[in-house]
């Protein structure tokens, strides 16, 4: 590609806008342009780098028996509602005004409507869908660039199973991919225990890069390799800090609460708010728990409370509580209240696993004055944490989240009535997985862990260009004759090559240029060395320069 009629508008100066390393460069290169708060245009050259990423995402998809997909961006509100999301996502959901659409923030939800019908049988199953397709979310403080986009790529993949050893197996296959997927993008990254959010499910892990432009924080134990998102190891972090006001989980004691209905009553909510219940079984033993935080950061606080014997009941283990056909999450009043009913009728401990400060429901404090609650404090309970099995001091620091792998179990299909017929001809909810990159967000960590002052380092495979060919001054005809031929001979020994053929510029603004735009190599062409029938190469991320022959330059850099 000739710079002379490439549009990459590059920029001397900072943008003011942007404050991370990334978002300055990807400014400064010309690769991206910001249209609204959050909201970004990819320009040539960056869509350039983001196709060769998706290139990749896709290879390592269908290695692993993906099928592609496209499903719209625009979906009707009403399924989103039979989930439960419209109100899990809340304010990140963008609604469309004058229909009843919402702007698809993640397709699970979609993907379960198709799945509905068509997966009819256990020999349909087992399935691997996915996508690479535009996401919305109402992201609040959208001030990294591209790594928090209001509408951004996702490459979201979804695992349909017969039974969690299917399930087992579609989520093994996905860690593989990823790792594939990073590694051939060059990243330095590390694989930390999650929460599952607003998507609910089991098990969670996500694919983090160690960045300060990271908005999660990690605990790490260099020593024994424990590593989770501190949403999660959020207890951990706690205890080793030696906080006092580490008092998170308790349990709630009180002769009044035998139902659910007690409970909305003791607590001041109604149905339809978002407190959750959920059913743990504690050494074989089933307990209630109100989860009005994040499920699994609370699981955790819980299990260190409880000695670490705690674990999600399985729906076949709340059916033979109580006799219902059910699942193990939701929302009070829903079906699940069968369950929590009985367990707390037949005299069984509540427990609440969630943050005091996290008792906001409706702008209620609900728990500030609520007599009888009994506070552990974690600090002086033993913990079941590996990190703390073997003492040595956790490292915590920010990460960004490249990709999120997902068990979610029947939490979808169950909602959305997706069901297959096993061998004996019994009527199952199909088992699905979940799991998503940050297309552009690949892109973005790239570049914060390959750049130095001068600008971007890119090398194979993402890098847009091979070689960046300066040509000094193209007003002399030899510098021109020759640079015009070592674009036509690179380009016929499959390089991508891009030309800094332009008549006007100094020697100064095209280096400066070359090493902001970040080329592996550059080949510069001047008179001097010409004469000699010679031109200088210069190595990107070393900044060593070597002149070379002419004729033997193509061998030089293989
Ligand atoms: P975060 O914790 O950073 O908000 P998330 O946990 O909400 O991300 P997921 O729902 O797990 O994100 O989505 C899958 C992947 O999509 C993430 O791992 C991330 O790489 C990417 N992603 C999520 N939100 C954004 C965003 N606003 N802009 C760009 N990429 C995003
Ligand atoms: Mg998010
Ligand atoms: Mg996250
Ligand atoms: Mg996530």
């Amino acid at each position: 590609m000739r710079l002379s009629k490439s549009f990459i508008p590059t920029l001397k100066e900072n943008p003011s806008e942007a404050v991370i390393p990334s978002h300055i460069l990807m400014i400064r290169a010309g690769l991206v342009r910001q249209l609204s708060a959050g909201i970004y245009s990819w320009l040539p050259l960056g869509y350039k780098v983001l196709r060769k990423i998706m290139d990749i995402i896709r290879e390592e998809m269908n290695n692993i028996g993906g099928q592609e997909f496209h499903f719209p961006g625009l979906n009707p509100k009403e399924i989103w509602e039979q989930t439960g999301r419209v109100e899990a996502f809340g304010d990140i959901l963008f609604h469309v005004k004058n229909r009843d659409y919402v702007l698809a923030p993640t397709h699970e939800e979609i993907v379960a409507f198709h799945a509905k019908g068509e997966i009819v049988s256990y020999k349909d199953l087992p399935q691997i869908w996915y996508q690479i397709q535009t996401k919305f979310r109402n992201e609040p403080r959208p001030r990294s660039g591209v790594i928090r986009g209001r509408q951004f790529i996702m490459k979201d993949a979804y695992t349909l199973d017969k039974d969690e050893a299917g399930l087992d197996v579609g989520y093994a296959l996905h860690d593989k991919a990823y790792r594939a997927i990073f590694d051939r993008c060059g990243l330095k990254y590390f694989v930390v225990g999650a929460s599952s959010g607003a998507m609910g499910g089991s098990k969670s892990e996500e694919f983090m890069v160690k960045s300060d432009a990271g908005e999660d924080t990690v605990a790490y134990c260099e020593k024994c390799g424990y590593a989770a998102n501190v949403e999660v190891a959020q207890s951990v972090s706690q205890a080793v800090e030696r906080q006092n006001e580490s008092k998170d989980v308790f349990e709630i004691h009180t002769p009044n609460v035998k139902s659910i209905d007690d409970l909305c009553t003791f607590l001041n909510i109604n149905e339809n708010q978002t407190a959750k219940s959920r059913v743990y079984i504690n050494d074989d033993k089933p307990i209630l728990v109100l989860m009005l935080g994040n499920d699994e950061v609370n699981e955790t606080k819980l299990a260190n409370v409880l000695s670490g014997n705690v674990r999600p009941a399985h729906p076949d283990e709340l059916k033979e509580i109580s006799g219902a056909d059910a699942g193990s999450i939701g929302p009070i009043g829903f079906k699940y209240r069968i369950i929590a009913d009985k367990l707390l009728k037949d005299g069984n401990n509540l427990y609440s696993g969630a943050n005091k400060n996290d008792y906001h429901i409706g702008g209620i404090d609900l728990m500030r004055d609520v007599p009888n609650i009994e506070y552990f404090d974690l600090r002086t309970v033993e913990s079941g944490e590996k990190c703390i099995r073997c003492g040595s001091q956790l490292d915590v620091f920010k990460a960004i989240e490249l990709g999120h792998i997902f068990k979610l179990g029947t939490k979808y299909s169950e909602a959305l009535g997706v069901m297959y017929l096993d061998e004996n001809g019994k009527e199952k909810p199909v088992v699905m997985g979940s799991y998503g990159i940050g297309v552009e967000r690949i892109l973005a960590c790239y570049i914060e862990q390959n750049y130095d002052e001068k600008g971007i380092i890119w090398k194979d495979p993402l890098s847009p260009f091979d070689i960046h060919l300066i040509a000094l001054n193209m007003k002399n005809s030899l510098v021109k004759e020759t640079s015009e031929k070592l674009y036509r001979d690179l380009q016929k020994e499959g390089f991508e090559v891009l030309f800094d053929d332009r008549i006007e510029g100094s020697a100064g603004i095209k280096f400066n240029d070359a090493d902001l735009l970040g080329m592996p190599v550059q080949i510069i062409v001047g008179e001097k060395n010409l004469k000699e029938n010679k031109v200088e190469i210069k190595n990107r991320r070393t900044g060593n320069k070597k002149v070379v022959e002419l004729d033997k330059l193509i061998d030089s850099f293989q």
